[in-house]
């Protein structure tokens, strides 16, 4: 039944199925019933007149309509009906159907519908619903009428909300006719479990209930049923993968990592870094690939972590690659890494797009040969040259900026086994996010700072407050310590960049002014540099020739510097929270007192203040990506793209918390003990799951 074709539904039509068609994508009776009211309209409930405010929705009266007049002529003509209720009077308007409202009997009393505004003190609403008490249908009336979202195609053919709502009632009716049981695609024991009511009553409330209890109790299965099948599905995928591929087994643990943990570490590990190495080493031996997640906060130490994971690979005869985002990321790591590693006879390179010809031939050679233990790089170590001999273990840092298809990519470079994957993110993401947007991955979580870090002090100035700023800087600059002024990329475009060069320069004349040679010095870097100058620029301040680097974002994934104790963001409230925290994440590394100040201008939009205040009242990046969620929904958060909650239809990943780890736990459960669905009971979950392939959300996790 569910499947029959709308064309064959009576009065829809050809004309009105083709465009539910290329609207909405709805093809069958099983899609028109999916097609959910966004929101429904009390009509259990009347206001009065005397209620009635400028901004107030939707309201329904019951009330005498006195009298109709005309006023006005030709197409400025118009009906105005003087409505009466025991609180007042209001005026109805009518510009169109003038014929047939000429004619609707006064004195008699009526329920109206419409959306008000207030003109001259005088409630109106402009062609309200009407309709004569007498001739209502008394079982139309006391019920939550549903509202479903149409489009100007849509209302252009006569496909408006009403309309769509009948065609919904006559599909349930046909199906309540035949009396069609529509097959549950939840098992008995779960409707059980949290008292569902079946699938038939469900989308039969959600359209048509007749209390607010009924709507939610449909609600409620609807939403869980959206998110239980979304966990079951990365749970599935990450059981069958773990049964289908087997992982190189890494049983020892040898020389490099050990000559690294007495000889070069230079400071004791964090508990919580402790507590994730042995996560790892447990995934690395016990014969399955590793598909992990590693978040920690920005300056938490992740680097670690990775390199003595990659140890573990070369101490079993295996290579380890490790890929980052952007060109001077890759730089960075590779400089770090080879500092971590002197002296323990690691051959380690660096392949970005920018090690051309010999160089190039050279590095795929070696690697291909395994002489090249550890490579670092871009996007190009996924290109097809590039071959490994043993590669055993990949570490991705930042996530968010590869999707799915690049990680499983990587996979292919080994003829025996995928490599392990080791995926590093310092964009912070809650808890319930994580849970849906990495639900196919392991999680480990750094949640501890290394020690020593006092908690960045962060300020939010007016550009008429500037001097204040400038005091801040000439005290520490006073102490020996250097500032960052950065003006943060929003978009790389091409003008955007132009645009940012522009505030940087004039913001150069205003601050080489107030600090000006030769007791100060100050680097500039931008994204339009050749990279020697970029790189002299940012070497004078690392080595602390100069007190004062400005710079566009280059710097949000470049340079480490303990002795940089301010962070000055210009123009701070054009910028996300995740990049204002990233930025901010840039000083406060040499154990000292550390300072962020947001300058922006006076005007604030009410989002860009909540913003300022954010980073004011907290460092924690997990409660400022709780934040940000709330501002920006989950389609915005990095990282969600392709995780399928795009496409949630009626589940809200921030308000729905709860339904969603109830849905997790229990599909975890079902995976654990059922990971092919087999068993008897969850037939109809494996039924439906196959169903849902066809949908984009599905696919695009699959
Ligand atoms: P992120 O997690 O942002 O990648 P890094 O790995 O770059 O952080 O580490 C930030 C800084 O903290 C580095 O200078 C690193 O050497 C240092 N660090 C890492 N772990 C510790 C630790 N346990 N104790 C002290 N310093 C540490
Ligand atoms: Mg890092």
């Amino acid at each position: 039944m569910l499947d029959t074709s709308i064309d064959y539904l009576k009065g829809v039509g050809p004309i009105k199925a083709d465009i539910l068609k290329k609207e909405l994508s709805i093809f069958t009776y099983g899609q028109l019933l999916s097609y959910y009211p966004f929101r429904y309209i009390d009509r259990t409930k009347f206001h009065k007149i005397s209620e009635i405010q400028d901004d107030s929705d939707y309201v329904q009266i019951r009330g005498i309509l006195r009298r109709i007049e005309s006023h006005g002529e030709g197409h400025k003509k118009r009906l105005v009906g003087t409505f009466r209720d025991e609180s007042g009077v209001m005026e109805l308007v009518w510009f169109k159907g003038l014929n047939w409202i000429q004619n609707l009997p006064t004195g008699a009393e009526y329920i109206i519908f419409g959306k008000p505004t207030v003109f001259n003190g005088k409630a109106n609403i402009v062609h309200p619903e009407i309709e004569l008490i007498s001739s209502l249908n008394t079982e139309l009336q006391a019920v939550l009428e549903p509202v479903y979202s149409t489009t100007e195609k849509l209302n252009a053919k006569n496909l408006k909300s009403k309309d769509i709502g009948k065609i919904i009632k006559s599909v349930l009716l046909k199906i309540e006719e035949s009396k069609t049981v529509i097959e549950d695609n939840l098992p008995k024991y779960i409707l059980d479990e949290f008292k569902f009511f079946s699938r038939n009553e469900t989308l039969r409330f959600i359209h048509f209930p007749q209390n607010q209890e009924q709507l939610k109790a449909a609600r409620n299965r609807l939403k869980f049923e959206e998110l239980f099948f979304l966990q079951l599905k990365m749970l599935q995928l990450k059981a069958n993968r773990k049964l289908a591929y087997r992982g190189f087994v890494f049983a020892s643990i040898g020389d490099f990592f050990n000559n690294f943990y007495n000889n070069n570490l230079k400071f004791g590990l964090t508990n919580a870094q402790k507590r994730v190495i042995k996560e790892i080493r447990k995934d690395l031996g016990n014969g399955m690939q590793m598909n992990r997640l590693l978040q920690g906060d920005v300056g938490s130490g992740k680097t670690v972590v990775a390199f003595m994971t990659m140890l573990m690979a070369l101490d079993n005869g295996y290579q380890a690659s490790l890929m980052a985002p952007t060109e001077i990321l890759a730089q960075q790591h590779f400089k770090s890494l080879q500092e971590m590693g002197e002296g323990l006879g690691i051959t380690m390179e660096l392949l970005t797009g920018n090690v051309k010809g010999a160089k190039r031939k050279a590095i795929l050679k070696q690697l291909e040969e395994g002489i090249i233990n550890i490579v670092i790089g871009t996007h190009a170590l996924i290109e097809d040259s590039v071959v490994f001999k043993k590669l055993g273990v990949t570490i991705i840092d930042e996530q968010h900026r590869f999707g799915v298809m690049q990680r499983a990519k990587m996979w292919r470079k080994t003829d025996l086994c995928p490599p392990h994957i080791l995926v590093m993110t310092a964009t912070p993401i809650p808890r319930t996010l994580a849970m849906t947007v990495y639900g196919d991955l392991d999680v480990s979580v750094i949640d501890e700072m290394p020690p020593g870090r006092l908690p960045i002090k962060t300020f939010h100035k007016y550009e008429s407050q500037r001097l204040w700023t400038f005091g801040r800087m000439k005290e520490e600059i006073a102490k020996g310590h250097q500032v960052y002024i950065v003006y943060p990329l929003i978009e790389e475009s091409e003008s955007e960049m132009m645009a940012e060069i522009k505030d940087l320069m004039q913001g150069y004349d205003i601050i080489s002014h107030e600090f000006p040679k030769p007791d100060f010095q100050i680097s500039v870097v931008h994204g339009k540099q050749k990279p020697d100058d970029k790189e002299y620029e940012m070497q004078r301040f690392i080595r602390g020739e100069t007190q004062i680097m400005m710079a566009t974002t280059v710097i949000e994934v470049g340079v480490n510097v303990p002795n940089a104790t301010i962070m000055i963001i210009e123009n701070a409230e054009r910028f996300g929270l995740a990049q204002l925290h990233q930025l901010r994440g840039r000083v406060g590394r040499g154990g000292g007192d550390a300072y962020c100040i947001l300058m922006t201008g006076f005007k604030l939009s009410e989002e860009g203040r909540f913003r300022m205040q954010t980073m004011c009242e907290t460092t924690d990046g997990f409660k400022i990506s709780e934040a940000d969620l709330k501002l920006r929904g989950p389609g915005n958060i990095d990282g969600t793209q392709q995780s399928g909650i795009i496409g949630l239809q009626i589940a809200d990943i921030i308000k729905d918390t709860n339904i969603l780890q109830a849905a997790r736990q229990i599909a975890q459960r079902i995976i654990d003990e059922d990971p092919k669905l087999e068993k008897e009971e969850n037939i109809s979950l494996k039924k439906y799951i196959l169903t849902l392939q066809n949908k984009q959300t599905f696919n695009k996790i699959s």
